[in-house]
């Protein structure tokens, strides 16, 4: 088989395509009827209030502290195993960032640790202000412990969802806020869904939404309620704030609006590819992800741990050979304390030896709709051949 396996990856169909040219001939490329549509498609999808649509995942982490007003002074706290923009945006609003480590299980916020690390920095007064959940792989974290915490502790919390839009905890779809103040997705096209480029952001606040709402469009508002100088011209408008242009296209949406009815659909092709993989490969020195009894993934991922790695080096000749082989596995993810950035900023290796543990040995393995059985039976076969050539099972 000389095709090559991304570890995730688009499906476009012709309905995307004829959906995306319509719109192409069309009076809007953006800021037109498309956004509208999509926005009030998802909130629906999700079952929040309020739907906002970002230029990506990242920009709506970003206004996502900025509603909640995260400043210089303030802590922002989430995982090391995610990608960098889940911590960046803290130090876009100039606060200070800290890590909680995962657990070994479920890839997820460990919460026995962040307990511990609340109670330990309320004594210090330096409780953070928001806390980013990362829903690993499109399997929810534990909300509902976290929501206790943060009644307690009195911090906000941002899921960055970027994994898992039509992921579900206690029946309720993430996205729904049902535990949190503000959920952030990414559209990039090997998220669930894709725009190309793109994010959404969910919260059932007015005023989160409202604030948002100005904040991604340079600041700028012709609400009248809140303009300073009764104007009705449509010319007159008010900055109030330092805003962004950090708004989603027509072009965009129009991918993206048609992409959403088949939502379902990609969510049960991963579950089932996921159920293929785990039925089909069995050792105990091969660990998956653990899911919440409670909870539905919307498997972004499926990551897969070798226990029998113990080192980078094995991990680079392993990671090299499947490449070899056309599995084009991946790292989801380099602990993000470890990078240089992060370690000028103060942090260093052995901080968070969950998560340093996890990139030792884990791999994400293909993941998409389109994966045919064949497929899988060829990639099963590798994994198979691969791990008795080093010995990992
Ligand atoms: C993809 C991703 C992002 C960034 O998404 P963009 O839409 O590319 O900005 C942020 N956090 C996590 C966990 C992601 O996987």
């Amino acid at each position: 088989m000389k095709k090559s396996f991304p570890y995730s990856r688009q499906y476009i169909n012709n309905k995307d395509i004829q959906k995306v040219i319509k719109v192409l001939k069309s009076d809007y490329l953006t800021q037109g009827p498309e956004v509208k549509k999509f926005e009030s498609k998802f909130k629906d999808k999700v079952n929040s209030k309020y739907a906002i649509s970002a230029s990506s995942a990242t920009s709506g982490l970003h206004l996502a502290c900025l509603a909640l007003k995260l400043n210089k002074g303030d802590f922002l706290w989430t995982v090391p195993n995610s990608f960098v923009a889940s911590a960046n945006c803290g130090l876009y609003c100039n606060a200070e960032i800290d890590f909680v480590d995962i657990d070994n299980e479920t890839f997820n916020i460990d919460i026995k640790l962040l307990k511990n690390k609340l109670y330990k920095a309320k004594k210090k007064k330096k409780l953070p202000k928001i806390l980013v959940v990362v829903h690993m792989g499109g399997s929810p974290a534990d909300l509902q412990s976290i929501k206790k915490l943060s009644n307690t502790y009195k911090f906000k919390i941002i899921e960055d969802a970027s994994h898992a839009l039509g992921a579900k905890l206690n029946n309720f779809p993430v996205g729904s806020c049902k535990w949190s103040d503000i959920a952030v997705f990414s559209l990039h096209p090997v998220k669930i869904i894709t725009s190309a480029e793109g994010g959404m952001i969910t919260t059932n606040s007015k005023e989160i939404f409202k604030k948002i709402s100005i904040l991604k469009n340079h600041g700028i508002t012709r609400d009248k309620k809140i303009l300073k100088k009764k104007i009705d011209d449509f010319w007159y408008y008010e900055q109030k704030m330092l805003g962004y242009n950090y708004r989603l296209s027509d072009l965009n949406c129009s991918l993206a609006n048609s992409q959403i009815d088949r939502l379902n659909f990609f969510v049960k092709k991963r579950n089932r590819i996921a159920k293929f993989y785990i039925n089909k490969l069995n050792s105990i020195n091969l660990k998956f992800q653990k899911i919440l009894s409670n909870s539905f993934s919307s498997y972004h991922l499926f990551i897969i741990q070798f226990n029998k790695i113990n080192s980078k080096k094995k991990y680079s000749k392993v990671f090299n050979e499947f490449r070899k082989n056309n599995i084009m596995v991946n790292l989801h993810y380099l602990p993000i304390h470890l990078q240089p950035y992060y370690r000028k900023l103060g942090f260093s290796t052995g901080q968070f030896k969950n998560s340093e543990s996890y990139a030792l040995r884990s791999f994400s393995f293909p993941i998409y709709p389109q994966l045919k059985n064949s497929e899988l039976n060829f990639i099963v076969k590798k994994i198979n051949k691969i791990s008795e050539k080093y010995d990992l099972l």
